[in-house]
């Protein structure tokens, strides 16, 4: 059977805009692995009326539901009456539920008196499958009825998240006999629209597997998913269309499942037995965070040195001061001289230098904002890349520190550096 999903998030706080809908977001991806589509989220105000119009619009057109949010123990809290009248179900006190809600209230709440409130948490439609909320007191819970599955969700983005991994997904696994397999495809090196315009024709006459597009700064994804009765029926089934895009896309593949830039750099750092050291200017050591936000990273990372001025630069890297009045320190020249600094101070393999005008303002010179110089050195080779980037200050930093990164990887694995 095909599922469909709809997602109705409840609350007035939605609507008016006070806080984002990050529980449909998070409920979407769940979904999304599971291979199960969604066509429609919603957002409801607090209203009982409103939300039986917004279950019943959703009950023509999914047969799985879930809602987010209003199950908690105050007056504006209706998902489960107003869900459990809809489907003709009675709201019946769980005992199990309702021990676990004093259980919590005197193991983590000692000193706050539980009202009687409290308990109406632990009334849930008849015959449903109770999801335990690990991380707060509102239980969620699911029932089906005439072929529609109910799930129902706490709003507490973090009580949500938990409850859609630990009862929501094995939940839905369940329903279907198939398994859903998926691989994440890292692109780094063209833009979105550039991808799905290569593979536009595959990703169109794909059904099983599928293959979705999706952008983060910089970098494109795609997750290839299978559904299928095995894990490896569902790998020979996505073998040949991983096969195509690394075809179609060539060296710009830089890792399946890797799950980052920096993650595939370490491994290869770490099989090359290569160290590296850098020095960074207008990223501010953004590099160094996303090296050593992995565990480990001693094993390949000697330091990285923050040299943000003309008098850093040419102190604690040596640099010729020269030299940055002549070329500017926004320069190739600059740029290779802090790689080189930073290589030989650290006794590095490779050094890395970040040098450019993070924007949105110029400062005085010829030298365009979003310019940026990054280098890598070692002791036979030294390459630079110039990026014209727009002025935007954020993008202009994550964007000087995902192309050294990708240098790295380009010259670890013999394909050419700069001039791509
Ligand atoms: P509680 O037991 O805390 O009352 P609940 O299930 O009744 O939980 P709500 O009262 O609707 O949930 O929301 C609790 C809080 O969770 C809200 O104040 C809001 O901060 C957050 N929240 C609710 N819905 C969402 C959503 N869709 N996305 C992100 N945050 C949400």
């Amino acid at each position: 059977m095909n599922y469909t999903a709809e997602i109705i998030a409840v609350g007035t706080e939605l609507l008016l805009g006070n806080i984002a809908n990050t529980d449909a977001q998070d409920v979407s991806i769940a979904l999304s692995e599971l291979g199960i589509n969604v066509f429609f989220q919603t957002v409801v105000g607090d209203n009982v009326e409103r939300l039986k119009q917004a279950v019943n619009i959703a009950k023509s057109r999914a047969n799985i539901i879930i809602t987010t949010g209003g199950l908690g123990p105050t007056f504006d809290d209706l998902t489960k009456q107003t869900l459990a009248e809809a489907f003709g179900k009675k709201l019946i006190l769980n005992k199990d539920v309702a021990n676990t809600i004093m259980a919590y209230f005197e193991k983590r709440l000692p000193g706050i008196k539980m009202t009687n409130n409290n308990l109406r948490q632990a009334e849930l439609p008849e015959g449903c499958v109770v999801f335990d909320n690990g991380v707060g007191t509102a239980p969620g819970c699911a029932f089906e009825s005439d072929g529609t599955h109910v799930l129902m969700l706490p709003g507490p983005p973090r009580e949500c998240r938990e409850m859609l991994k630990t009862c929501v997904t094995p939940y839905l696994k369940k329903l279907s006999e198939s398994e859903i397999h998926s691989h994440n495809i890292h692109i780094f090196g063209l833009g979105e629209s550039a991808v799905e315009e290569k593979l536009r024709d595959l990703m169109e006459n794909l059904q099983n597997p599928t293959l979705a597009p999706y952008a983060k700064t910089g970098e494109v994804m795609l997750r290839l998913t299978a559904k299928a009765r095995s894990a490896s029926e569902a790998e020979k089934l996505m073998k040949p269309v991983l096969d195509k895009v690394r075809e179609t896309l060539g060296d710009i593949v830089y890792g399946v499942d890797t799950g980052s830039l920096e993650n595939t750099v370490a491994s290869l750092l770490i099989d090359h037995g290569t160290s590296l050291a850098t020095a960074e200017s207008c990223t501010g050591g953004l590099l160094s965070k996303r090296l050593t936000d992995i565990p480990g990273a001693s094993n390949f990372f000697f330091g990285g040195l923050v040299t943000y001025s003309v008098a850093s630069k040419t102190t604690l890297l040596g640099i010729d001061p020269l030299l940055i009045k002549e070329k500017h320190a926004v320069s190739r020249e600059v740029a290779l001289a802090m790689a080189d600094g930073a290589r030989s101070g650290l006794g590095a393999d490779i050094g890395v230098g970040i040098t450019g005008l993070a924007g949105p303002d110029g400062d005085g010179s010829d030298v365009e904002p979003g310019t940026v110089f990054v280098a890598l050195t070692t002791n036979e080779a030294s390459f630079c890349r110039r990026l014209s980037l727009s002025p935007d200050r954020d993008r202009t930093r994550a964007m000087g520190a995902s192309h050294a990164l990708d240098m790295i990887r380009r010259h670890l694995t013999g394909l050419r550096v700069v001039g791509e």
